[in-house]
């Protein structure tokens, strides 16, 4: 990836902790609680045609992560709101990615920090879909990760929190050292959990099975896809599935503001042939985050 642009080298400006800052200033000193204990949750959401999509729930979502890690953002859902708007428009993007980011500050360097600040950034970059919706449906391959989703009271598995994505990187380093695009992760019950940065789908006699998420993010694209394959009278079953059942399934997908619906040909031994459901609904998921039909949710 030699030609991009290293994030703390742009050009521009970001929004941190209550006004625009130039790009490169926006640092933190290396005696961050954020950086040694993990006190650090974060969003990730696309902004189309200069909309932010499902911005209130990604909004909603940074300050429960924050409550769930015991850190009060300082300021107000709206104003964080209106913040990632300044931040897409210093940058002149309407069609982009933007990340929050909130994390405990320099006050305070041993486990308890009580008594840090707690900083508020956000970030907004290009980045585009990839692949064509051609190239997209050969569907990616996936590894199967050796770490497993933890359990709810081993880790606040429903924030979004930095300290989650420590499996989720040694996962996919591995996964991409050996050819695959990403690594899909069980749980620690051994059912199917989702991947490092997404959620899965499975598709069997037209009807949609998907992991309940009590153990990792529900995601706001999974409910997303979930409500518009409902309004299109397709059959969607949250339960508990075992890596076993995954021979039984026809196609595959998966779901992430930043993934979109991403078709999967391969998770391990396993295949799917990408097919015209999973289609249809990445079709109409790029529909409605570009606004050309109404929210199903
Ligand atoms: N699981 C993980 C681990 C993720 O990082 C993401 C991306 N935020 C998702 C699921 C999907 O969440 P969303 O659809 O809200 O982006």
């Amino acid at each position: 990836m030699a030609d991009v642009i290293p994030f703390d080298q742009r050009d521009g400006a970001l929004w941190y902790d209550g006004k625009l800052v130039p790009w490169k200033d926006a640092k933190t000193h290396v005696l961050t609680h954020g950086l040694h204990y993990a006190s650090c949750v974060f969003e990730g959401q696309r902004i189309y045609n200069g909309t932010v999509y499902k911005l209130k729930e990604h909004t909603a979502r940074l300050f429960r992560s924050a409550g769930l890690l015991g850190m009060k953002i300082p300021y107000t859902e709206e104003e964080i709101n209106r913040a990632c708007y300044e931040a897409a428009k210093a940058q002149g993007i309407t069609d982009g990615y933007l990340r929050p980011v909130a994390f405990r500050g320099s006050e305070m360097m041993a486990v308890s920090a009580q008594n840090t600040t707690i900083h508020v950034a956000i970030a907004c970059w290009p980045w585009p879909s990839y692949f064509s919706p051609a190239e997209k449906l050969k569907g990616i391959r996936l590894e199967i990760s050796q770490w497993r989703r933890p359990a709810p009271d081993t880790a606040p598995t429903s924030a979004k929190a930095a300290g989650l994505y420590m499996i989720c990187t040694i996962s996919k380093h591995a996964a991409e050292a050996r050819g695959y695009a990403d690594a899909m992760m069980w749980d620690y019950r051994g059912f199917v959990a989702e991947a490092t940065g997404a959620n899965v789908f499975f598709i069997k006699d037209g009807v949609l099975h998907t992991p309940t998420p009590d153990c990792f993010l529900n995601g706001i694209t999974r409910q997303s896809v979930i409500a518009i394959a409902k309004a299109k009278g397709v059959t969607v079953i949250e339960r508990h599935i075992k890596p076993e059942e995954l021979s039984d399934f026809s196609e595959c997908f998966l779901t992430g503001s930043a993934a979109e619906v991403t078709p999967v040909s391969e998770i391990g031994p396993y295949r799917f042939k990408p097919g015209a459901l999973t289609e249809t609904l990445m079709n109409a998921y790029a529909d409605e985050v570009r606004g050309k039909v109404p929210a199903t949710a």
